[in-house]
């Protein structure tokens, strides 16, 4: 994997191309705060927590809570010296199947599941 170009893409991406529908918003606003060491690994990656490439939303439940079967993100560069991780309670591994990217430029997707978050929508 390319960290540093990882890094660039990610820079890249504004927040008004991300997508809009109130599961992936969700995600957006609650990541950061509910999951700190998972955002500090992925950022080790290069990767931004708050720009996932596919959210995969379950419905809230009546606690308030949302459970998303896992969040994909893209990773520049080829997955050779990627090694499936436990970070804190969230399993980061390779994606096996993903929507197309349209990205020409080597890169993978990684997965990361599950994850619970306050429904604040
Ligand atoms: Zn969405």
């Amino acid at each position: 994997m390319n960290i540093e170009k990882t890094k660039s893409f990610y820079k890249k991406i504004k927040s008004d191309e991300l997508c809009n529908c109130a599961y992936c918003q969700n995600y957006f606003r609650e990541i950061k705060a509910s999951y700190p060491t998972l955002t500090e690994y992925l950022n080790n990656l290069g990767i931004d927590i708050e720009k996932p490439f596919e959210t995969m939303p379950l419905e809230p439940d009546e606690s308030g809570y949302i459970e998303y079967i896992c969040a994909q993100y893209i990773v520049c560069g080829t997955p050779d010296d990627f090694v499936k991780e436990t970070v804190g309670s969230v399993e980061v591994g390779i994606a096996e199947s993903h929507p197309s990217t349209a990205i020409e430029e080597n890169h993978f997707l990684i997965e990361v599941y599950p994850i619970r978050l306050k429904w604040v929508m």
